[in-house]
């Protein structure tokens, strides 16, 4: 874990004043490490039937998609509105000050399909908590939620009760 810990950048004040971004660009760049959280990522859900990986965007893509890939998947973009070029449900959520939503394509998973939701980091869980919904609008069984950076003191997992959650960083 300290291989990854220690290739995380923390960024003061970004985007805005009191947050601290977790920049993960630095992993992304050193081929090993990134191979190696690809696969600590997928780990947990080898043996769970997965057939399709929503990654949420933007650098939610960057580990999704390989993700995909070690669990023999497909990948499905999770995206902010008008962004994805075909027909698409939605699902709003509830930011500090207003709304934002996500969308995915109506074709992108269906009832036979068994669905890992991946992301970089989960704070206040809103994001998360929207990406579940949206995929279960689709009829598909959400098998977990894998994450690589947990702020735990921003309570996201509590917002995902009901799947089988993995974080590989947790920050108290
Ligand atoms: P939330 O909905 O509050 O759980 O925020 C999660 C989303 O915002 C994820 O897609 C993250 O990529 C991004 N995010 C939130 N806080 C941070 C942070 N401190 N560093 C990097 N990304 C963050």
């Amino acid at each position: 874990m300290d291989e990854f810990a220690s290739l995380i950048r923390d960024i003061p004040d970004f985007p805005e004043p009191g947050v601290v971004f977790k920049d993960i660009t630095p992993i992304l760049g050193h081929a090993d490490t990134f191979a190696r959280l690809v696969s600590a990522m997928a780990d947990p859900f080898r043996d769970k039937g997965v057939t399709q990986v929503a990654g949420i965007e933007a650098r939610g893509f960057t580990l999704a998609a390989p993700i995909a890939l070690e669990l023999n998947a497909g990948f499905i973009p999770i995206r902010k509105p008008g962004k994805l070029p075909f027909k698409t449900v939605g699902e709003e959520y509830t930011l500090e000050y207003g709304t934002d939503r996500l969308e995915i394509h109506v074709d992108a998973a269906g009832p036979s399909d068994r669905v890992l939701l991946v992301d970089d980091v989960i704070a206040t869980g809103g994001t998360a908590a929207a990406a579940l919904r949206l995929v279960q609008q689709t009829g598909a069984e959400v098998v977990g939620f894998s994450v690589f950076i947990e702020l735990a003191f921003l309570n996201g997992k509590g917002t995902l009760p009901e799947v089988p959650y993995h974080a590989l960083l947790v920050y108290d």
